[in-house]
């Protein structure tokens, strides 16, 4: 896989994933190059995945080379790819360029492709029954980063036409280079996926929904509720001592108002904690409010998160509670579990 693998950062080099179409016009112009070469360039790395300046054989080679000398295109330092037992799901394990670990997960459907993809190295959040908050934050994910977790799924020949921002990581932590990212992976010259088809997932950070409301930066949301009570929900996600549900509901209630992208309640089953019907009523309030589908994902456990699933005999009568209160609810299937790539589980090869 030419590119991928390269190990050597020459910090003289600016890394060329960096650019957005304008950008790289720009710098190229500075350069005495014709700033329609920046269109090819981009064609070569987002349409036809070549990495390497000197696959790039529509640009003239001396050009080819003096774009060598100034940038490199540099995404991951290593990929380990598993695949789930029924081919559903393949995990791709990614190092870094310092060293460190992210997850990104292909879930195959029968049409198409969603890629799970990480925003963080970790997540400071620490929601407790989730494998990512167990294994602590490192850092955020820089933009080509976030955008390089696609382009290498593509490269593995895995066409991408879905994002869910359900990796590791809490997003709206990481605002700007995800917005970054999303912009770049929707513009025509790159992946043009859709907004419509990217979802970003939150659990809830107040300060980062009201500037997706102040920017009226539109994008479809899920929401991690965990539990609908606060005063239970602060036990799993400690989150809520600064972010409280109801001020989160009541400005996804705003945001919501001044779109129609697509609202989504993610609900975690926990075992004794989340799953009696006054909590399962509590949450159909909240999705009557504010319109939103529910989808429900039976726990993935794991010996170092101190909780367990439901059966799927309650699963199935949360769903028919849920239903028969009148709001559109699913239950997310756990694929992949047998490679511990389902949602929540992700930060295995960061526990060390
Ligand atoms: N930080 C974001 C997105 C990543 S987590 C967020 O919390 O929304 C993606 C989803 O996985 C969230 O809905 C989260 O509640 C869920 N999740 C976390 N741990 C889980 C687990 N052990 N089993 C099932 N779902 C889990
Ligand atoms: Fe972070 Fe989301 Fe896991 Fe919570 S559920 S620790 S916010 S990744």
């Amino acid at each position: 896989m030419p590119g991928l693998m390269k190990t050597t950062s020459d910090i003289t080099k600016t890394n060329i994933l960096g650019y957005t179409r304008e950008t790289l016009r720009a710098k190229l112009a500075e350069m005495n190059i014709k700033p329609f070469i920046a269109d090819q360039i981009l064609d070569w790395i987002y349409k036809k995945f070549k990495l390497d300046f000197s696959e790039m054989v529509n640009i003239a080679k001396e050009i080819r080379a003096r774009l060598e000398e100034a940038f490199e295109i540099r995404f991951f330092k290593n990929i380990e790819t598993l695949e789930s037992d029924g081919g559903r799901a393949t995990k791709m394990i990614i190092t870094l360029n310092d060293g460190k670990y992210i997850e990104a997960v292909v879930l195959r459907e029968k049409k198409y492709n969603t890629l799970c993809v990480s925003s963080q190295c970790g997540c400071p959040v620490d929601c407790k029954f989730c494998l990512t908050g167990v294994a602590g934050f490192k850092r955020n994910l820089e933009s080509y980063e976030i955008v390089g977790q696609i382009l290498l799924a593509n490269q593995l020949g895995h066409p991408i036409s879905n994002l869910v921002f359900m990796g590791m990581g809490e997003p709206l932590l990481n605002y700007d280079n995800v917005f970054a990212a999303i912009n770049l992976m929707n513009a025509e010259y790159s992946f043009h996926i859709s907004k419509r088809k990217m979802t970003v997932s939150t659990s809830g950070y107040i300060q980062n929904i009201k500037r997706l409301i102040s920017e009226k930066n539109y994008i479809n949301l899920a929401f991690s509720v965990g539990h609908a009570n606060p005063s239970k929900r602060v036990v799993l996600m400690p989150i809520e001592s600064r972010n409280p549900i109801m001020e989160v509901v009541a400005l996804l209630h705003e945001y919501q108002t001044m779109h129609n992208r697509k609202l989504t309640l993610e609900y975690t089953l926990i075992q004794d904690k989340n799953e009696d019907d006054q909590a399962i009523r509590e949450l159909s309030n909240i999705s009557k409010y504010l319109k939103a589908k529910i989808n429900l994902i039976n726990l993935n456990p794991h010996p170092k998160i101190p909780f367990r699933p439901v059966t799927t005999k309650r699963l199935h009568e949360v769903r028919d509670l849920l239903e028969n209160s009148g709001v559109p609810v699913t239950i997310r299937f756990r694929k992949g579990d047998d490679i511990s790539a389902a949602c929540g589980q992700l930060g295995e090869s960061c526990l060390g």
